[in-house]
């Protein structure tokens, strides 16, 4: 079977604007039978397809607002979830203007005390732990308990006192629609079906292989068996777009939202590491220590609930063994609209190479929806404690007044 665009969704042709534009082939992928075994047991909370999640945003929030903030290259709508008021009025200057001047508030605008926080997943199609970490995440703000009724008191309090939540549990629709599964089967230590449906296949069904898939962006369809969730349907790995040029409608989709919400910090939600742990993002070299404090917190958490390789927070929590990433869709973000852009790497469900206290370890899905709701916790809480981005970078010296004070 093929990954298809759905009915309601089907696939239009780009218009002006250059770049990239859609792909030929986009069904019929040759996918080996045996890559397409499904997990015997898929847990209810595992809600991970398109179609599933668009289900859920329509049946399950009410407290929060769903809004679709634009259109993937195949025609799929980018849905995200709103949560308490936006921030009002405007800065006095543009970002760069606002950093150029020595303070960012003439960027933020009036509203800069304002704590905004944004949750995206599914940039790769094929990475489900973050759609599933974010579906559970809205079920918590709904109810104040996950999809299995466990309760999150800390969280629910976290993002109580945050003003403003934004999430975006799928971005790259036409990645997850391609890689035809909800939960892909167990696969021991081998990770090479992962591999497969996130980075593609070449013609003969060998691995294009990470980091080779970004060799060639866009991709071409055409000269591959399959070509893995990391693009959308115009070829394109939106976290390594044509971020001044050319960018796709879901990178543009991104930065105009940021612009409006101007969010003090993002994470945005992969799958892809032996652990969960944080990147540390190409951003300005000022706000690196608020991400060594995001990251001291995540990974804290996440070692006392024995979700990393040792019991040893001194260890497990240290930033400097994080190095730093190249120019990417977060750079982009940090650039565009100043947040503290954080990207989260996940464990696949599919396969695990993992040692804990020396011992094969493996991650259930308990454990990955833990991580992940552990993940936007210690981010929450860190924004709340520590203020936002305007309080990251402090100027004592700034003049900058709100716009309504004169
Ligand atoms: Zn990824």
């Amino acid at each position: 079977m093929a990954a298809g665009a759905p009915a309601a969704f089907a696939a239009m042709p780009q218009k002006g604007r250059g770049g990239p534009r859609l792909q030929k082939k986009l069904t019929g992928f040759a996918i080996r039978p045996d890559y397409l075994t499904e997990a015997e047991h898929i847990p209810g909370f595992w809600v991970s397809t398109f179609d599933g999640v668009q289900r859920f945003l329509t049946s399950n929030v009410r407290k929060g607002t769903v809004r679709t903030i634009g259109t993937t290259a195949g025609g799929r709508p980018i849905r995200a979830v709103f949560y308490g008021k936006p921030r009002s009025g405007a800065g006095t200057s543009t970002f760069s203007g606002a950093l150029g001047y020595g303070d960012v508030r003439a960027w933020v605008g009036p509203d800069y005390e304002k704590k905004v926080y944004w949750g995206m997943a599914a940039i790769h199609g094929g990475e489900f732990e973050g759609i599933v970490g974010m579906v559970n995440l809205l079920a918590v703000l709904e109810t104040g308990a996950d999809l299995r009724g466990k309760r999150w008191p800390e969280l629910s309090a976290a993002a109580a006192a945050l003003d403003r939540i934004v999430l975006l549990p799928i971005v790259n629709g036409d990645g997850r629609s391609r890689v035809p599964l909800r939960m892909g089967s167990h696969r021991g230590s081998d990770y090479t079906v992962a591999e497969y449906f996130n980075t593609g296949g070449r013609p003969d069904g060998s691995l294009i292989g990470w980091p080779q898939c970004k060799e060639y962006i866009p991709l071409d369809f055409s000269k591959t068996q399959f070509p893995g969730g990391y693009p959308n349907d115009a070829g394109v790995n939106i976290q390594h777009d044509d971020f001044f040029g050319n960018p796709q409608p879901e990178t543009r989709a991104l930065f105009t939202l940021a612009a409006s919400e101007r969010p003090d910090l993002t994470m945005n939600m992969h799958t892809g590491a032996t652990f969960v742990h944080p990147l540390r993002s190409f951003i300005e070299p000022a706000l690196q220590p608020s991400f060594e404090g995001v990251y001291r917190s995540i990974m804290t958490a996440l070692t006392k609930a024995g979700l990393q390789a040792t019991d040893d927070p001194a260890k497990e929590a240290n930033p400097s063994r994080e190095g730093l990433s190249s120019f990417n869709l977060d750079s982009a973000i940090n650039m565009h609209c100043g947040a503290l852009a954080v990207l989260v790497e996940s464990p696949s469900h599919t396969f695990s190479t993992a040692k804990r206290q020396g011992q094969p370890f493996l991650h259930t899905p308990e454990h990955l929806v833990d991580a992940q709701l552990i993940c936007h916790q210690q981010a929450m809480q860190f924004l709340v404690e520590t203020g936002g981005r305007w309080r990251w970078t402090p100027n004592p010296r700034s003049k900058w007044r709100t716009p309504s004070a004169g």
